[in-house]
């Protein structure tokens, strides 16, 4: 198992490479929905999304050019995937993904969530 906390080597990733991923269909749900909670996360380890960003995240060319939503239980299964990995915390959800600290971390953003608010804290993992 790989070190967790002060034992752990680090690498800075860009946030814009992040974004790209989590939109490119190289890669499957589970990973674009990690890669969206890295590209977004705050100092806290949450990452907020609108209702339904993650659906458009999530989303595919149709064929014509035109951008499909993903279904919302594809969103509910990305997370579910990550969380069994171990690559988001439990309190994952289409609002707010949460990242463990032993995954990433950043000192960008603040460390407020206004849709997880109270008990704040970072994810346990
Ligand atoms: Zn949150």
């Amino acid at each position: 198992m790989e070190p967790t906390g002060g034992a752990q080597k680090w690498s800075a990733v860009a946030r814009a490479e992040w974004d790209r991923r989590s939109r490119s269909p190289e890669f499957r749900a589970v990973e674009r929905i990690e890669s969206a909670a890295m590209a977004r996360m705050n100092a806290a380890g949450h990452a907020e999304f609108a209702a339904d960003e993650l659906r458009d995240v999530l989303g595919h060319d149709d064929g014509d050019g035109a951008w499909k939503l993903a279904g919302r239980s594809s969103v509910y299964d990305a997370i579910t995937r990550a969380v069994e990995r171990g690559t988001l915390a439990a309190e994952s959800d289409p609002r707010c993904l949460v990242v463990p600290r032993h995954v990433g971390q950043t000192t960008s953003g603040d460390t407020k969530c206004l849709h997880h608010r109270e008990g704040l804290r970072y994810g346990a993992g």
